[in-house]
Formats: C-alpha cells, structure tokens, sequence
C-alpha cells in the first residue's frame, strides 16, 4: 500500500484500474507503428480519505520523456487563448510595481512566459522546460529559456512571480516539488501562481477520459492547499476557472499557519466513480455505434482527452475514422496508442465525416463556428452534453 504523497495517510482507497495504457497523450507521432509502439504503463488510481487528494500508485516517471517532442500547445483555440490573456493580466498585476523578475516553472513553449514580458516591458524571466524548442534568449533578451526541469540548482531568490502551469498534476511528489520551490525562494516576497485541473470537476461529471498517465498527481481546492502548506507556502486562494475545469492557486513563500486538510466529497465521488466506470465506457461505445449508422465519425481534438478517449472506446481505429486537431504540428500525424490518423478540418468532407465527437465542452462554440463558416456539413456532438446536439443541422 502506498501512503499519499500529499498528506502522509498511510491507506489511501484504490477506485480505477487501467492497464496498458499508453505513457505519453502529447507526444508528436509521425507513423501508426510508432503511435502503437509508445510505452505503455499501468493506472492505479488511488483516492486520500484525508486530504482529497487523488494519485496513480502504479506511476513510473522513468516510462516518461518530456523532450522536444512532446508538443501540449493549447493556444491554437481562440477561447483558450482568451483565458489564458486574462491570467496573464492577473500575473503581472500581482507584482504591483513594473520590472519584475518572473520565473516560469515548465514553460512549454514559452508562449505564456512572453505574454507575461509583452504586459511588463520592463520585466525580465526565466522559463524552464526541457521540452522547449526556440531561441535561447527572446525579446531583446529579457526572456531567457533553459531546456531542463526546475530544481533547486535554478536560482529564483530575487526573483517577484513564479508561475508555474499544467506541471504539478505531472509530478509525484508535489510536495517535494513545491519545497524545492520554497528553498529557492528564500526570503523573497514572490507571489506564486500554479495552474492545474480539478479532479472534483473530473469525477463529479464522469469524465472518463481526463484520467490518463501523463498526470499522476489530481487536486481539489483543498489538497492543493494542504500541499502548498505542507511545503512551508502561506495560500491566498484557489478558485475554479476555464468552466470550473482548472484550479488557479496563488499563494506566497513562508507565513503558513499550519496544515489544513478537508478530503470533501471525493472519497464518496472517487467510490462512485468506481462502481460506474465500465458502464460509462460501454455506453459510449453504443453511442459511437449508433452515429456510425449515419455515416463515419471522428474526434474532435488530438490532445490528452481525445487521446484517451480514442484508447479507451476505439483502441483497434474501429470506429472513429480519423481525430481532428487545429494544431498544425499535429496535423498529419498519428494519435499516439491508437495510431488514428490526425486532420485539419477541412480534411472531414473528404474523410466522408458526418459526426465529429468533442471531449471539451469549451471549444464547441467556436468549432460549430469554424465548421459553419467553412461551410463543412458535420454535426458536432458535446460528449459532455449528449443532449445538446447542433440544432442547426441539417
Ligand atoms: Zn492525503
């Protein structure tokens, strides 16, 4: 039995067992070969009656590769682009004064690192990620970017804001990661913001496909707080965004009053979620079965819930004919596990599509839009409102 890594309860409850599945949801993959060939590893769920807090048991960090490859760009989605401008105005002002130093802990790309230093032409950061691919050094050198993970060797004392967005759910040992973070720190004043998704979210709406191997580590409001605590970090809050799917904690370095832990509902949604997880997968294969009657079906999104949900209901490319993605680094590939081929939308005419699936709610808008104006007769189905179906259509 493996004692939670969040708060130390030495029995944390099993509720979700997925074998074989495959390691990476985000990697770029060119061939079906290679996209069946990834490593695969096993899930094993495991929910703390504590804290809340929810972990893979099974997870092997060695099985991962976060390299040049791997490619988890969001911003090709104007209403994503649009949520995270809004964060980036909240970073700034948090410093309250103009130069700051900021660092960013995963980075990606270094999009977000750039829209911080676009805001503040005055401030200078640092962006870490080994899976970063560009320049050395941006903007006339006030962004600076270095291919590795963070740790307590990237010096961040002097430095005002530390963001640090879609790493924690990655790493086993949050608290770990969280107290390097606090050493590095020292006695600086910085306001630190961590982005992350919520597993209350996640299990209150039976989202199948949002537990996957990449993120070991899901959080509610409250055992993100106790990690933040236990780490020596004071927390000024958590609060849901991007329809309740993410949490965006900001907190400071020292100043905690102790550890508080509150498990809430997720030891009873964690047991429920267990006892409906099959039936749950077996209706949304008679689903994809029934659309099929009407023509062929795709998916929409090629990211870490399409890749998921392709694994868990079409592993053999049976019945979902191809997944589209607006990310041109993906297009043209294979979805890694199954090995679907990866298209632009104004591929689906010529794929014969009729149905395009979507796992995120918050990008319908916008695709019903983008089909619409490209004039391509597919019909868009919410798979987290069934009942919603383009009215439109016809
Ligand atoms: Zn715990």
């Amino acid at each position: 039995m493996t004692a939670c890594p969040v708060c130390g309860n030495a029995s944390p409850s099993p509720f979700l067992v997925r074998d074989q599945v495959p390691v990476h949801q985000n990697l770029v993959v060119r061939s079906v070969e290679d996209a069946r060939a990834l490593r695969r590893g096993r899930l094993a769920l495991h929910a703390c009656a504590s804290c809340g807090f929810v972990f893979n048991a099974a997870f092997d960090p060695a099985l991962l590769s976060y390299g040049a490859a791997y490619d988890n760009t969001q911003s090709c989605s104007p209403a994503f682009d649009a949520y995270v401008q809004e964060l980036a105005d909240e970073v700034v002002d948090a410093a309250g004064r103009r130069g700051s130093r900021i660092v960013e802990i995963g980075c990606g790309k270094g999009d977000f690192l750039r829209a911080l230093l676009r805001r503040d032409p005055t401030a200078t950061g640092v962006g870490f990620d080994p899976s970063y691919v560009g320049p050395d050094s941006d903007l006339d050198g006030r962004a600076r970017f270095e291919r590795r993970f963070f740790d307590e060797s990237c010096a961040a004392s002097g430095v005002d804001l530390v963001v640090c967005r879609h790493v924690v759910e990655h790493v086993a040992e949050p608290v770990a990661l969280l107290g390097q973070l606090a050493r590095t720190l020292g006695d600086s004043q910085a306001v630190v913001f961590f982005e992350t998704p919520c597993v209350h979210w996640i299990l209150e709406h039976d989202v199948i496909w949002d537990f996957f191997y990449e993120h070991c580590s899901y959080f509610t409001p409250a055992s993100l707080t106790t990690a933040f605590e236990r780490a020596g970090f004071s927390v000024a809050g958590v609060r849901h965004t991007f329809g309740g799917q993410y949490l965006w904690a900001r907190a400071a370095a020292g100043g905690a009053a102790g550890v508080r832990m509150n498990p809430g509902a997720i030891p009873a949604l964690a047991r429920r979620f267990a006892a409906h997880e099959a039936r749950l997968v077996r209706e949304l294969r008679r689903r994809v079965a029934e659309f099929s009657r009407e023509g062929r079906v795709a998916m929409w999104g090629a990211a870490a819930k399409g890749v998921t949900l392709a694994n868990l209901i079409d592993p053999d490319c049976e019945s979902i004919a191809c997944v589209v993605d607006l990310n041109p680094n993906k297009q043209g590939g294979r979805l890694p596990g199954t090995g679907h081929a990866i298209v632009a939308p104004d591929q689906l005419p010529a794929w014969s599509v009729r149905t395009a699936l979507m796992t995120n709610p918050n990008y319908y808008q916008e695709n019903l839009a983008l089909l619409r104006a490209a004039a391509i007769d597919v019909r868009l189905v919410d798979l987290m409102h069934p009942g919603e179906v383009d009215a439109h259509h016809h």
